[in-house]
């Protein structure tokens, strides 16, 4: 497989943003399993999923593990792919890790460090355009005119997972049920650590891509 890349960080870390950078520089597909579920909310009774997504909490293992192992079928992905929020605990992080042993894969872990504070101010900020999907955060990249995407004029939107206390249950997910992949992928030698302070979206950007070549050079 030529590039199998995990984003593993907090909720507002970035994840969305380099995933959708990476997909296009790589040319592999871009695995959101935050994005797969709200999908499948619109699309079909999913009444369960929608009220843990709703409430913060983490979706089954089990329907997230099937959910994923059905889009690494596709052929697309046979090639490499970007997964971005997922694996979410270590159930998980066992399960991707057996699949991509079995299949001779080291996947590069592309960990992103970012300040709590930082983290409730950009996911409280965070407003997305419903047409074209362009993001913007009112408290550090509005759109020029509020409210309004800059590309289409659509009305933009907030999520409904983004308001203050179910972002706190959100990080507090990440802490207890997340972070402790950490240590798993560093153990086998996959996590690259980064730190995201600061950073705009393209200097980050750089960044990822000098970690991902210095590990796959490492590999060969
Ligand atoms: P964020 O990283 O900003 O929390 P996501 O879009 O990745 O946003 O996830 C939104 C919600 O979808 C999560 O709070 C959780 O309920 C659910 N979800 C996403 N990925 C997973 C996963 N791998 N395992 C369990 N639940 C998940």
């Amino acid at each position: 497989m030529r590039s199998a890349v995990i984003l593993l960080g907090a909720p507002g870390s970035g994840k969305g943003t380099q995933a959708r950078l990476l997909k296009a520089c790589l040319g592999v597909p871009h695995l959101s399993t935050g994005d797969m579920l709200r999908e499948r909310i619109g699309r079909v009774e999913a009444g369960d999923v929608a009220q843990v997504v709703r409430s913060g909490a983490l979706v089954s293992d089990d329907v997230v593990n099937r959910m994923v192992d059905r889009r690494l079928e596709e052929p697309d992905a046979r090639d490499g792919f970007v997964l971005d929020g997922y694996p979410r605990t270590m159930a998980q992080a066992e399960h991707l890790a057996g699949r991509l042993e079995a299949a001779g894969s080291a996947p590069v872990v592309i960990y992103l460090l970012l300040d709590y504070n930082v983290l409730i101010s950009r996911l409280s900020g965070r407003r997305h355009c419903p047409c074209c999907g362009a993001l913007y955060n009112v408290n550090d990249a509005p759109p020029s005119r509020p409210g309004y995407c800059d590309l289409d004029g659509c009305v933009l939107a907030t999520r409904e997972d983004d308001t203050e206390p179910v972002i706190r249950r959100r990080l507090e997910a990440y802490e207890k049920q997340t972070r402790p992949l950490v240590g798993f992928f560093r153990e086998r030698g996959w996590l690259c650590e980064i730190d995201a302070g600061d950073l705009r979206p393209e200097a980050l950007f750089e960044k990822v891509c000098g970690a991902i070549r210095d590990k796959s050079s490492r590999k060969q």
